[in-house]
């Protein structure tokens, strides 16, 4: 049986010529799930999307049998800052978000929580919370990951107790999980690449988070050593996280039905020496 059939594999699709050609882009990998931005990830605002293309994703999206699906929110959105000014671009931008994942029918909305420049972690994450609890009370469909970071900077997410606590503050806690992107794991400083390190690192994820909050990873390799904290993908087996890293997870038969992304340097380009890669090490 391929990989793709074994787990649920997928990768972040380009949406170029509009986003009811990513369907088809994904299933030519024979991904079942995949990742896409519902709007440009480097602006704030973005034009309705036409009636028509909404209605074609959800066929083709339909036709080629994808389940579990992300958009990335925007790299823009800093959900940590205390300016008054910020929040509400934010709040403003994720209901943004919110709604065109919804009426595209995509599961999960990814989102790296924020930082805490300009103020303390402990302020930036209540205010976090804060946000989430007032877009996700509107939000029928669509769940928001947030996704765990490198720990570059300031950045929010890169400790589990951090997420933890940012669950805490939301109220609809059915409407929230998290994102387990594995480089970022390994470059905040968790040993995911051993046995016995991977074993240790999800029972203090199930113990501090909750593996119910586990909803998707994105599967990349890192080009950066465990606790560098610096944020560099790398495909499938070339990097410090190694295929001794990505067999753990691939392997692991909690996930087998938990959405894994590949967020890989070369992108389409490159999807299919990854499949190869995870083909691999696959030992059922
Ligand atoms: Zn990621
Ligand atoms: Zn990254």
């Amino acid at each position: 049986m391929k990989v793709t059939e074994r787990i649920l594999l997928g990768g972040h699709i380009s949406t170029s010529g509009g986003i009811s050609k990513a369907p088809a882009r994904a299933a030519a990998f024979g991904f079942r799930t995949m990742q896409v931005f519902s709007k440009n990830q480097m602006q704030w605002n973005a034009k309705p999307l036409p009636e028509e293309e909404i209605n074609l994703f959800r066929d083709e999206y339909r036709k080629v049998g994808l389940q579990k699906t992300m958009s990335h929110a925007s790299y823009l959105l800093n959900l940590g800052s205390p300016a008054e000014e910020m929040s509400k671009k934010v709040t403003d931008a994720m209901n943004l978000e919110l709604s065109r994942a919804n009426s595209l029918g995509i599961d999960y909305l990814v989102l790296h929580p924020g930082s805490y420049k300009d103020t303390t972690e402990k302020e930036a994450i209540k205010r976090i919370s804060m946000i989430l609890d007032s877009v996700l009370s509107g939000s029928r469909f669509t769940k928001v990951l947030i996704e765990t970071a490198a720990g570059q900077g300031s950045t929010i997410g890169y400790e589990f107790g951090q997420l933890s606590r940012i669950i805490d503050g939301v109220t609809s806690s059915d409407r929230i999980g998290v994102c387990f992107d594995t480089c970022h794991v390994f470059a905040a400083g968790y040993d995911i690449k051993s046995p016995e390190g991977y074993s240790e690192t999800m029972d203090l994820f199930d113990s501090e988070v909750g593996l119910k909050y586990l909803l998707g990873f994105h599967l990349n390799d890192s080009k950066k050593d465990m606790n560098s904290r610096v944020d560099r993908h790398e495909q499938i087996g070339k990097g410090l996280l190694g295929l001794d890293g990505i067999r753990n997870f691939v392997n692991d038969v909690r996930f087998a039905n938990v959405p894994m992304v590949l967020e890989t340097p070369k992108g389409e380009a490159g999807y299919d020496d990854d499949i190869h890669a995870i083909e691999s090490i696959m030992e059922r």
